[in-house]
């Protein structure tokens, strides 16, 4: 007589039962490979005190996505006192560590950094000045009180002074002491702070300041860069691509819902900063993230090679650049098995647990969704990328090339002068005695000025002449395919159309001019310095006029 037993056992196997069976395979399966994946916590350094700078990262914590991801992520704070976050990294204290793009000098000496992404497209390092300084430009610091931190923090800043030709020494430069409060006191002439930050504190205190910032002289260098150690990508690729890509997630979701993510960073983060505070700095780092142009955390290596290059020219590392395995390379074939084992994994829930099941699914879909955006994404990406290049190659204020942009230029336009022997002239102009102009009427209205004086220029030249805003009311002029004479005379008409109609209502202005013409072997440089000693010429013989450079009778030809 059979024995009925109460046990499922001693049933014979059927198709459901081969079905948990392989369920219970899966299981195991996904089991190993989530171990492999969440093998322990990593370290993320942040680089300040905690505020909406590190929001992506708040935010993919907050909302699961690292967990979804199989990581365990630690956040720790920085801020004064504490070491360099790339060094925390190095001594194995952090997994990662956000640093700024002077990570590139750790790797040229020879230290094993790797640059992730980078949120910042552009630095918010600023220089704050009050309204009521007479300082508008970098050339008016020279002989004030400037704060500046030890390289390679204030890099941006110290490369302007480079490229704008100011000796450092010619400041008295101060040690930062954090503190806005200097600049209200008077103590200091021009602090040096974040675009995201100060500005909010004075605006506050209602007193009125000017920024004078890196990004209107050309200097247009990443910030914020995610950073790991070689070692850690090199055993663990598949956990830094999972952590990059999470992270990304939480910094879309926190730029998607910026009130949301300031309410939660005041809450849990950094209950000292004023809800608005974070508003106001969420506002202003948006700018510099630029979602809308820039995929989130691109890195182009051109732009890594043009900042490797001003930190060796202004002695902060030593050349020749070589960034070999210095910029993160997306591997997409480890995007697939992560994502084949997730879906495994959402299967396999499903299988077991209803509510689970669904948890899973939400994330393969997210994922999937995640993956074809970021294909989407590298197709717009050459596009974005022009669009870029055209924001940091002009000037804001007048819509004309930046002084980088028209070197390249330039010096393309005297290799082709030398190879086809054609005329090249330049024209150096400057406007005659702005500074009245702002004192009598406002530097809203020197602004009008500048960007009208710009605009009637542009409207007389050929689509092969360049105008470049080389300085604060200095403009540069290079024409193809002209000689000396018919130079000056272009030079003359300008000069005459300036004098003859006020600018804005009420304010006349003039310029003065100096032209040279390209000489065989000559730099751009040398081009500029001829020009530039006719203009000063034009301006010691009573302004408002035009002095050409004649070979021969000016100086000897060199
Ligand atoms: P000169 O005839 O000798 O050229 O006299 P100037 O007053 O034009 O020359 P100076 O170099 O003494 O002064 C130039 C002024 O232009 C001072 C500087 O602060 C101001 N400036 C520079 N850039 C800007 C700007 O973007 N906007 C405004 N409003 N003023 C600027
Ligand atoms: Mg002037
Ligand atoms: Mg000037």
């Amino acid at each position: 007589m059979p024995i009925p037993s109460p046990h499922h056992s001693s049933r014979r196997p059927g198709s459901s039962q081969k079905w948990l069976g392989l369920g219970w395979l899966l299981i195991v399966q996904w089991l190993c490979l989530a171990e492999a994946v969440a093998a322990d916590t990593l370290r993320l350094q942040l680089r300040w005190l905690h505020q909406f700078q590190f929001a992506g990262y708040y935010m993919a914590l907050e909302k699961g996505y690292y967990q979804q991801a199989g990581l365990e992520i630690q956040i720790l704070e920085g801020g004064p006192g504490t070491p360099k976050p790339i060094d925390s990294m190095l001594a194995g204290d952090a997994d990662f560590a956000i640093a700024n793009s002077g990570v590139v000098i750790a790797r040229m000496a020879g230290k094993p950094v790797v640059a992730l992404a980078a949120i910042m497209q552009s630095s918010p390092i600023v220089w704050i000045v009050r309204a009521d300084s007479d300082i508008y430009t970098p050339l008016d610091l020279a002989g004030k009180r400037v704060m500046l931190m030890p390289p390679p923090e204030s890099a941006e800043l110290r490369i302007t002074l480079a490229l704008e030709g100011i000796d450092p020494n010619r400041l008295d430069v101060r040690q930062t002491s954090f503190n806005p409060q200097d600049l209200v006191d008077g103590k200091v002439d021009a602090f040096d702070g974040y675009i995201s930050n100060e500005p909010f504190w004075l605006k506050q205190q209602r007193v009125a300041y000017r920024l004078i910032n890196p990004r209107e002289y050309g200097v247009n260098f990443y910030n914020d860069v995610l950073t790991t150690r070689e070692a850690l990508l090199q055993q663990r690729p598949e956990q830094v691509e999972a952590f990059i890509q999470a992270s990304l997630v939480g910094w879309q979701y926190a730029l998607d819902n910026i009130e949301e993510s300031v309410q939660l960073i005041h809450r849990r983060y950094a209950p000292n900063k004023s809800l608005e505070h974070l508003r106001f700095e969420a506002e202003e780092l948006k700018k510099l993230i630029m979602p809308e142009l820039v995929q989130l955390g691109h890195m182009n290596p051109g732009r890594w090679q043009t900042i490797a290059r001003n930190y060796v020219q202004l002695g902060m590392a030593e050349g020749p650049v070589n960034l070999d395995g210095f910029i993160y390379r997306h591997q997409a074939r480890t995007d697939h098995r992560l994502l084949y084992r997730v879906l495994a994994g959402a299967a396999l829930a499903l299988l077991l647990v209803g509510t689970v099941a669904l948890r899973f699914a939400h994330l393969s879909q997210r994922l999937r969704l995640e993956i074809g955006r970021r294909r989407q994404a590298e197709q717009e990406l050459l596009g974005s990328n022009l669009q870029l290049e055209r924001l940091a190659n002009t000037d804001r204020l007048t819509g004309q090339w930046t002084r980088l942009k028209f070197e390249e230029v330039a010096n393309n336009e005297i290799n082709r002068a030398g190879r086809y022997d054609l005329p090249l002239s330049l024209i150096f102009l400057d406007i005659d005695r702005f500074k009245l102009i702002n004192d009598q009427h406002g530097h809203e209205v020197g602004d009008a000025v500048l960007s009208g004086v710009a605009h009637r220029l542009k409207a007389q030249l050929r689509d092969s002449d360049s105008l470049c805003r080389w300085g604060g009311e200095e403009f540069i002029i290079l024409m193809p395919h002209t000689d000396l004479d018919h130079a000056c005379a272009i030079a003359e008409k300008l000069r005459a159309l300036l004098a003859a109609t006020p600018v804005a209502e009420g304010i006349d202005v003039s310029a003065s001019f100096g032209v040279a013409q390209w000489q065989a072997g000559q730099s751009l440089r040398e081009l500029v310095h001829r020009a530039d000693q006719m203009l000063y010429r034009a301006k010691q013989l009573g302004r408002n006029r035009v002095e050409c450079f004649t070979p021969g009778k000016h100086l000897p030809q060199a």
